[in-house]
C-alpha cells in the first residue's frame, strides 16, 4: 500500500517502505552479565587482593538478605585465618574537626611507608540520612585515587550494633586481602565510639583549639577511650591557641585514671590541611604499637575484643530472631495495649511474651 506521505502534497519528501521500528538497543553489543560468584571464588579473589571481588564481598556482608548473609558468613569464616595481621586505628572527632582532611594525608603517609590501607566508617545516623557522610570517597580526594587504598563508607542498614558488626566483618575481609593498615572513622558525638573502640588497637581523637569550650561536646567518656589526642589546624595564627589547647588537654588527661594498657595517652598538634607535623602524629601511634607489643597488651586486647564480639553477635542474633517472629510481634502488640491501659504491669507482660517465645522454641525442638 502506498504510504500517505508519498502523496504529491509532500513534494520532495518520500518515504520508503522499510523496517517498521528499529531495535532500541544495538543487537551486536555484548551485554556482559556479572558472573555469580561462589564462596570459593570470593575467598580466592580476596586472598589475591582483587579489589572488585573484595568490594562485592563487602556488599554481601552489608546485605540483609538471608541468602547473601549465608555466603558472607562462610567467606568471613574462610578468611579469618588470614586476618589479624594489621594495625587497626579508630579516628574520631566532631564534624568539622578535620577527619576527612586528616585521613587523606594520614593515609598517604602510611601508603608511602609501603602499607595497604582500608578506610572504613561507622555512622549509625546514616540509616536516617540514606547514605553515610563518613568514609566517603569524595571527602578523601587524594587517597581515593591511590591503588593501595580501599575506601568504604559506613554500612547503612540496621542498629548501631548491626552496623558495627558489619564493619568488623569487613575488617576481616580487608585484612585477608592484604590491607595491613585499617582506619575506622566515626563522629565523636555518641555511642558509635564505644563500638569503634571495641574493634581497633589505637583510638585517635581529633580535636580543635580555640573554640572556647575545649571539650567541644566531646564526652568525657570519649576522652577516656583515647590513646592519643591530635589537635588539628595548628597553622597560621592558630598555632599558639593549638599549643595552649594541647597543654590543657595534657593537664586534663593527668586527672584521668590510668588506661588498661598503662599507656599514657599523648597529645600532639598538627595541621591536616597544610600537612604539617603529620609524622608527629604517626610517631605517637608507632610508639604506642611498640609499647603494647612489648607488654603483650596488643594480643590481650584483641582477645578481649574477640570475646566481646562473640557476645555482641549472640545478643544481636537473639534479638533479631525474637522480634522477627511474627507471633511474638503480634503478642507484643496486644501486650502493649494492656500495659498502656494499666491492665497488666510491664514486667508480667514481658514475662508472658518471653514465656511464649521459649515455649514455642521447645515445641519446634520437640
Ligand atoms: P570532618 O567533618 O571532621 O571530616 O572535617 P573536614 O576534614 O571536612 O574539615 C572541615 C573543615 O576544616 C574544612 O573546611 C577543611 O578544609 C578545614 N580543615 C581541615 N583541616 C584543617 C587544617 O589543618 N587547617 C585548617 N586551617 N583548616 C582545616
Amino acid at each position: 500500500m502506498e504510504h500517505p506521505e508519498n502523496d504529491q502534497a509532500y513534494k520532495g519528501l518520500t518515504v520508503n517502505s522499510g523496517v517498521s521500528s528499529q531495535p532500541t538497543v544495538n543487537p551486536y553489543r555484548q551485554v556482559k552479565k556479572r558472573r555469580q560468584l561462589g564462596v570459593s571464588d570470593y575467598v580466592e579473589g580476596i586472598l589475591k587482593g582483587d579489589v572488585s571481588i573484595l568490594g562485592r564481598a563487602v556488599t554481601l556482608v552489608e546485605s540483609t538478605a538471608d541468602a547473601h548473609q549465608a555466603i558472607a558468613q562462610e567467606v568471613i569464616e574462610k578468611c579469618l585465618p588470614y586476618s589479624g595481621n594489621s594495625r587497626r586505628i579508630g579516628i574520631t572527632g566532631v564534624p568539622g574537626a578535620g577527619k576527612s582532611t586528616s585521613i587523606d594525608v594520614f593515609g598517604l603517609h602510611v601508603l608511602r611507608q609501603g602499607h595497604k590501607l582500608a578506610v572504613l566508617a561507622i555512622d549509625p545516623s546514616s540509616e536516617r540520612t540514606h547514605g553515610s557522610i563518613l568514609g566517603d570517597k569524595t571527602r578523601m580526594e587524594k587517597l581515593s585515587v591511590q591503588k593501595d587504598a580501599f575506601i568504604r563508607p559506613s554500612p547503612s542498614a540496621g542498629s548501631l550494633g548491626g552496623v558495627a558488626r558489619k564493619t568488623r566483618e569487613t575488617i576481616v575481609l580487608c585484612e585477608a586481602a592484604g590491607y595491613d593498615r585499617i582506619f575506622v572513622e566515626t563522629v565523636g558525638v555518641g555511642q558509635s565510639e564505644t563500638a569503634v573502640h571495641s574493634m581497633v588497637d589505637f583510638f585517635l581523637l581529633i580535636q580543635l583549639a580555640g573554640t572556647g569550650d575545649e571539650l567541644q561536646g566531646i564526652k568525657r567518656g570519649i576522652m577516656e577511650m583515647a590513646d592519643g589526642i591530635a589537635i588539628n589546624k595548628c597553622d597560621g595564627d592558630n598555632v599558639d591557641r593549638a599549643k595552649l589547647a594541647a597543654a590543657q588537654f595534657r593537664n586534663a588527661l593527668h586527672l584521668f585514671p590510668p588506661t588498661p594498657s598503662k599507656w599514657r595517652p599523648e597529645v600532639v598538634t598538627y595541621s591536616g590541611y597544610y600537612e604539617l607535623d603529620i609524622d608527629k602524629v604517626w610517631d605517637m601511634i608507632d610508639r604506642y604499637f611498640e609499647y603494647v607489643d612489648k607488654t603483650g597488651y596488643f594480643e590481650r586486647k584483641r582477645q578481649e575484643q574477640e570475646k566481646y564480639w562473640m557476645i555482641e553477635t549472640i545478643d544481636e542474633q537473639l534479638r533479631s530472631k525474637f522480634y522477627n517472629t511474627p507471633e511474638v510481634a503480634a503478642l507484643l502488640e496486644q501486650k502493649e495495649i494492656r500495659v498502656l491501659n494499666n491492665e497488666q504491669s510491664s514486667f508480667t507482660a514481658a514475662k508472658d511474651v518471653l514465656d511464649f517465645y521459649f515455649s514455642r522454641l521447645r515445641e519446634i525442638d520437640a
